[in-house]
């Protein structure tokens, strides 16, 4: 049978070509059969080009139709793609197209010049347009090409994308995922959260990541179900469509910045029945200030770039809000101490994960690639995490970002809750600064509210407040007042430029 993940997603289109697949901002919908006939002519236009089964497809585009369709034509033709995030600058491009060696790169028409430049360099053969209006030489060209195309079988193994990790420290690594890798994920998400005919999934995610790209559209087209395909998130949109709608998926600032809407309420969600939030954090605070407000739980799963989705919380079943829920139906997930035996309820260790989903290793880092998995095949996450007596699944944050002061571990998130529990804060974020005695000192970078509660926070004060709640080690020496937190385009708080910003100021 073939395994390409195209022909899986194809055998669950709706028997009626004219049914709804993306219905964009002025009202236009792309039907499956627009679908299957446009990825068609490009997968033709693909092999026209000369790229073999296997060759890499690279795009740094914005959010379109045509986008979402170029990487479905990729792995119909049985190549590799490579979706990149626009906001990538040279040196990061650079490293991508010298690393992946694409056969082709479709670029924005504003970076033509650059993406030449860089793509002779890599020789990479063939550079095409996309504009952000789903417009340019790339469907120019592949607009006189046949509107049928036989899916080039693969096997469950062969690879399907390279996705390069979000990079938030070092190099930035590009994931192999197979068609079987995401195959697995589309199909146990499908059913774990209860997709169903009639569906319409509120779509405003970006599509060069795990979350938007696979996780909302492959759950979506293997319902063979609608999408509201909007180019980015807006929360007064957002309140437009979400009657209209009965899924959506988001990054915990969407569901944050629904509720800074006053009139948002039971009122727009009538249709929904489900909200799912993942990427980042959720706070227990938006996590009940959402049900208060809507009457809906929020349902948040864990994931990332190398395996998509590995916990849920459940579908049917108490959601637990500050957890992510138990291990996917096929995931084995464990957690680990520093010896390597599992830890005991409530106690901290490292995330490790295997499974059909798990990623097949990072492109040209075979060395690298043996480094992250257990020689009895787990994949180590580098996420720290614990069990509840219910086995409910709570994230602490990365490994990378544990504070290790006079030879103690920190994990900053429960420093950041007992901060975030006080009046006047939004949010905050803890992280280790240089100290000549300790090593790293625990620093509190610290988000007020506008109101007089926040106004009247102050460095000394929040210390003070914490200060009989946290065995001393813990309690942060440093503390810094911002009106926001830096974030990344899926919501991850960017704890290496806080870490970069504070070391080189004075501590205060
Ligand atoms: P990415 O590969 O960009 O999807 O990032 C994956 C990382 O995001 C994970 O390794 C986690 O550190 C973090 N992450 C994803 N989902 C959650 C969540 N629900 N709660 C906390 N962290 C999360």
């Amino acid at each position: 049978m073939n395994q390409n993940l195209y022909a899986l997603l194809a055998a669950h289109f709706p028997r009626d070509p004219a049914a709804p697949c993306m219905i964009l901002p002025d009202g236009r919908v792309w039907s499956y059969g627009d679908v299957e006939r446009a990825s068609a002519r490009m997968a033709n236009l693909i092999v026209a080009l000369g790229l073999q089964p296997g060759d890499r497809v690279a795009a740094q585009v914005e959010k379109t139709p045509e986008a979402l369709v170029l990487y479905l034509a990729a792995i119909r033709a049985g190549m590799v793609f490579l979706p990149l995030n626009p906001a990538y600058q040279r040196h990061e491009l650079e490293h991508f197209l010298g690393d992946a060696t694409p056969g082709l790169f479709v670029c924005r028409p504003q970076s033509r010049a650059l993406a030449d430049e860089l793509a002779a360099a890599a020789g990479v053969s063939n550079v095409l347009e996309l504009d952000d209006a789903g417009r340019g030489t790339l469907i120019n060209a592949a607009t006189p090409h046949a509107d049928a195309f036989a899916t080039v079988p693969r096997t469950g193994a062969d690879l399907a994308a390279i996705l390069y990790t979000s990079g938030t420290t070092g190099r930035s690594k590009g994931a192999m995922l197979s068609h079987r890798n995401l195959a697995h994920n589309a199909q146990t998400l499908h059913d774990y959260w209860h997709f169903q005919p009639g569906d319409v999934l509120l779509h405003m995610l970006p599509t060069f990541h795990v979350h938007g790209l696979f996780v909302a559209c492959h759950t979506t087209l293997l319902n063979g179900s609608a999408m509201f395909f909007e180019p980015k998130f807006d929360a007064a949109r957002a309140m437009q469509l979400l009657p209209q709608s009965t899924v959506m998926m988001g990054v915990p600032t969407f569901y944050v910045r629904l509720l800074h809407e006053p009139s948002f309420g039971r009122e727009a969600c009538r249709n929904m029945r489900l909200f799912v939030s993942g990427s980042a954090p959720l706070l227990k605070e938006t996590f009940d200030e959402f049900k208060a407000r809507t009457g809906h739980t929020i349902l948040e799963r864990y994931g990332m770039t190398e395996g998509g989705m590995f916990t849920s919380n459940p579908y049917e079943g108490e959601r637990r809000g500050g957890t992510v829920g138990f291990p996917l139906p096929g995931t084995a997930l464990r957690i680990v101490g520093a010896g390597g035996t599992a830890v005991k309820t409530g106690e901290v260790g490292s995330i490790q994960v295997k499974g059909e989903n798990v990623f097949v290793g990072y492109w040209g880092m075979p060395e690298k690639t043996r480094e992250e998995f257990t020689a009895d095949g787990f994949f180590m996450t580098g996420d720290m995490g614990s069990w509840d007596a219910d086995f409910y699944v709570t994230i602490s944050g990365r490994s990378k970002d544990l504070v290790i002061t006079g030879g103690l571990n920190v994990y900053p998130k429960e420093i950041e809750e007992l901060i975030d529990a006080m009046p006047g804060v939004v949010e905050s974020a803890v992280i280790g600064l240089p100290h000549p005695d300790f090593g790293e000192a625990v620093s509190a970078v610290v988000v007020r509210q506008k109101n007089p509660a926040g106004k009247a926070l102050t460095e000394s004060g929040i210390i003070a407040a914490i200060k009989d709640r946290l065995a001393n080690f813990k309690v942060p020496k440093w503390v810094y007042l911002v009106d926001e937190l830096p974030r990344n385009a899926m919501g991850k708080v960017q704890k290496n430029i806080l870490r970069q910003e504070y070391s080189a100021q004075k501590p205060r």
